[in-house]
């Protein structure tokens, strides 16, 4: 993938680096260097199409970590953090930044990755794990941090104005992404009083759960990501509709409705709606509502159910609104009644065995989301030829994998090797997307009170790039941004 470099500044020692992420959605990895010193932004592991090999031995950080003073962590998509069992082994023992919520948050991912991944076991992961979380510094948001035992190179050919120590430090400062639990955007101010604006992911508009990404006041340099730079969502606010309407057709001829969901964020915002319509259907007592009442609801993930607990913990940081609404609740989102979670694998096994036999009316959850693995993939192989059954993806299903086989209404597939009939019905809901689309990043950008200098488009394919680059050009109040895709 290769590292590529850029000079921020003509008169100072400012570079922004990119070791992975930069024309690719996965892999994040940015360094900003002052004067010699690094900060990492991200540490991510680069999947799918993106993937350099298969072999873990190619996980290995290949640019210089001795420059190193800090990772500052923007959440914990393994994209974005993947890697980072790796920068250890490669000698890093710097401070980890993140949020309180990311903290939490970043055993239960890696755990996950480094059982499924590696096949390490429970204590081969402990130590790794105990070693992380000992360097990790969790920060509250909108704190104002300094990077701790920041050295100031003696090589240093100081300005009149840079001499004073203060003037050497380098401050960061978390503000909400809105994208998952604890996802944040990174302000970091330069010695020279400019401020550079790392995006991470950033959150669509009006989700449910979490507050919509606010603009920084300040961003000279602005480094953003464009996952969705050429797309435009579905409306969030109908969504909940759709799948009222999904979910009571698709119960009126019982069985199953399968969802295959991340194991953050778009989880936790099905189980908020379906939530949202049980209280629904019990508030206005319909009669014919009934079932809603009895249906029940299975969270068949460990790592998601870990995951949500998390949600249920850092509840302050939900939106205002759904703090209000749910303080009026009788019941309590994400940790409804009729939510039944599965743990072991035999318990897992029964309940597929169960539904399958009886067909029985059942919402199932599972990962995962794209249906290239995890539980998911046992209720498919059993449910998939039920005519019943119903299917629900609520998120992107990308090339090659069984999930977009599916959306493109294939009659029959393979799993484990067995030619499986599909006679279930595919629901495609676009709606539950983590990521900003193309309004919600040009409203982002437009929203910094003085356009930034230079504007970097980053975690994109370069198609997308360079189209959501064309769009802010159009724009009057950006045309003095300089663009760098
Ligand atoms: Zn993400």
């Amino acid at each position: 993938m290769g590292t590529s470099k850029y000079r921020l500044h003509h008169k100072y020692d400012y570079f922004l680096l990119h070791h992975g992420g930069k024309n690719t959605v996965t892999g994040s990895c940015h360094e900003l260097r002052i004067n010699g010193s690094g900060i990492l932004i991200d540490c991510g592991l680069f999947q799918g199409n993106d993937t350099r090999s298969d072999s873990p031995s190619d996980l290995n950080i290949e640019f210089d970590i001795s420059h190193i003073e800090a990772l500052l962590v923007t959440h914990t998509h393994i994209d974005h953090i993947g890697r980072l069992p790796w920068l250890l082994a490669a000698g890093f023992d710097k401070p980890i930044y993140c949020t309180k919520a990311t903290a939490a948050l970043i055993p239960l991912m890696l755990d996950d990755g480094l059982k499924l991944q590696l096949g390490l076991n429970s204590k081969q992961r402990k130590l790794i794990l105990d070693k992380i979380e000992r360097m990790i510094v969790s920060v509250d948001y909108h704190q104002l941090k300094n990077i701790e035992g920041r050295q100031v190179p003696s090589s240093w050919s100081l300005d009149e104005e840079h001499k004073s120590k203060e003037a050497h430090s380098v401050q960061f400062c978390f503000k909400p992404a809105g994208h998952i639990l604890g996802s944040a955007y990174i302000e970091i101010t330069l010695p020279n009083g400019e401020v550079i604006v790392f995006s991470g992911d950033l959150g669509p508009s009006n989700t449910p759960l979490l507050p919509d990404p606010i603009s920084p006041k300040r961003a000279d340099y602005l480094v953003i990501e464009t996952t969705y730079g050429n797309n435009h969502h579905e409306d969030v606010s109908t969504r909940s509709l759709r799948l009222e309407k999904i979910v009571k057709k698709s119960l009126q001829d019982g069985g199953v409705i399968l969802i295959p969901a991340f194991s953050v964020g778009r989880t936790q915002e099905l189980l908020f709606d379906i939530e949202r319509l049980i209280e629904h259907s019990i508030n206005t007592q319909s009669t014919k509502d009934d079932f809603w009442q009895a249906l029940p609801i299975i969270l068949d993930s460990p790592l998601a159910q870990k995951v949500t607990k998390q949600y249920e913990r850092f509840k302050q940081l939900w939106r205002d609104e759904c703090l209000e609404e749910g303080s009026q609740l009788s019941r309590h989102p994400l940790s409804f009644e009729q939510l039944i979670t599965i743990d072991s694998h035999q318990a897992h096994q029964k309940l597929v065995n169960r539904l399958a036999s009886t067909n029985e009316p059942a919402i199932v959850v599972a990962a995962s989301g794209m249906c290239n693995g995890g539980r998911i993939m046992n209720y498919l192989q059993a449910l998939l030829p039920h005519r019943q059954t119903d299917v629900i993806l609520p998120g992107y299903q990308a090339n090659g994998t069984l999930g977009r086989q599916l959306q493109n209404g294939e009659i029959s597939v393979v799993i484990s090797g067995e030619t499986i009939k599909v006679n279930a019905h595919i629901h495609t809901m676009s709606g539950y997307s983590a990521h900003a689309d193309q309004d919600d990043l040009i409203a982002f950008i437009q929203g910094i009170p003085t356009p930034p200098k230079t504007i970097f488009l980053i975690h994109g394919e370069p198609k997308t790039k360079q189209k959501f680059k064309e769009q802010l050009q159009k724009i009057n109040t950006l045309q003095v941004c300089n663009i760098e895709i």
